[in-house]
């Protein structure tokens, strides 16, 4: 079946179609492959006959090939199967063509041409027509700011491998890089490497977070949540230095540790996980409330204190409720102002 990659580059951006001979599926031009890249890959069957098994997940490229609808009640099995060796065949070739793509030191034309090259060992001969330079196939001639819109397409498009190969063909002709997403970690074709975040929503989502928060893209997402973080760090902090208990100060410090290590993970790789490892440990530490409980040997020191001066014991069974930190500062009072504790005794029992 034939099949093609339409792009369309207009003022508001670029926007890029799959056709076949029945429908037109949108895609998205910058992620289409990064996303294919994702696509889940298990190993199955014993040493010797195993293979791999790719979930393919309605992704775009597979959706276009995979329901030929004659094909699949003839042989299912043998068609989903080949869809497989396709699929497999695809991969293999595009990590060929990624480390042309991403070649840091090679010169555009340099690129174009190792590409050319790989798509002729692969025997891929798609076509492409771009349409309003006739007979120039080369996309980076080009002028960068064009007032009327222009199309590229590549027709003949027969494989998985060509869809792809397609795909980068026009990535590589208009220097799109493919980078890692710093949060995501997915790929996408980006014009620079200065970029390091794609444009996909992200999954994060922080214990503080309202659940109706508009989904945020990965850069803003990393930005939203560090500020976020901040203000949490902030609150406890507080928090902390308001308890006068002496073991807050232990805590306190080990608080200002733990946030320093995660604040740096982050820094160096602001990943979903990482992310979501920072706002789990400040959810823990404002649930554990630790800095409001002092450690009991300060207090049985101050209980001995209070022994000495008043030559009675402080009366704790009155205040079984309270917190160790809260005896404390009841006993530290009594002895400030050299008065006993005054208990109404038909209140406790
Ligand atoms: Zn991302």
């Amino acid at each position: 079946m034939e099949r093609k990659l339409w792009i369309v580059k207009h003022d508001d951006g670029i926007s890029g179609y799959f056709f076949d001979t029945q429908r037109r599926v949108t895609i998205d031009v910058f992620n289409v492959i990064g996303d294919f890249i994702s696509i889940r890959k298990k190993k199955i069957g014993t040493d010797g006959r195993n293979r791999t098994i790719y979930a393919l997940q309605n992704h775009i490229f597979t959706q276009l090939v995979d329901d030929d609808p004659c094909e699949i009640e003839r042989q299912y099995d043998c068609y989903y199967e080949e869809m497989h060796r396709e699929v497999k065949r695809a991969f293999i070739n595009l990590k060929k063509a990624l480390v042309i793509i991403n070649s840091p030191s090679a010169k555009p034309q340099r690129r174009i041409n190792d590409f050319e090259e790989l798509k002729s060992i692969l025997g891929l001969n798609f076509a492409v027509e771009i349409s309003q330079f006739e007979n120039d196939c080369d996309v980076s001639k080009a002028p960068q700011t064009m007032k009327d819109n222009f199309s590229i397409t590549y027709k003949n498009c027969k494989s998985v491998t060509d869809l792809v190969f397609s795909m980068l063909h026009f990535y590589i002709s208009n220097r799109y890089r493919l980078i890692q997403c710093k949060h995501c970690g997915k790929y996408a074709a980006v014009s620079s490497f200065k970029q390091t975040y794609c444009n996909r929503i992200s999954t994060y989502r922080g214990h503080s977070q309202k659940k109706d928060k508009k989904p945020l893209a990965c850069e803003q997402a990393v930005r939203d949540a560090k500020q976020q973080h901040a203000r949490q760090r902030k609150s406890l902090y507080d928090k902390m230095q308001k308890a006068t208990a002496y073991h807050a100060h232990n805590v306190y410090n080990r608080f200002l540790a733990e946030c320093e290590n995660h604040r740096m993970r982050i820094d160096i790789a602001p990943s979903v996980a990482n992310l979501v490892a920072y706002d789990n440990y400040l959810y823990q530490v404002s649930q554990k409330r630790e800095w409001t409980k002092m450690d009991m040997e300060e207090v049985v020191k101050q209980m001995d204190e209070y022994y000495e001066r008043f030559g009675d014991m402080f009366p704790t069974m009155a205040f079984q409720n309270a917190t160790p930190d809260e005896v404390s500062k009841m006993i530290l009072d009594c002895l400030e102002k050299d008065k006993k504790m005054k208990v109404d005794l038909d209140v406790v029992y």
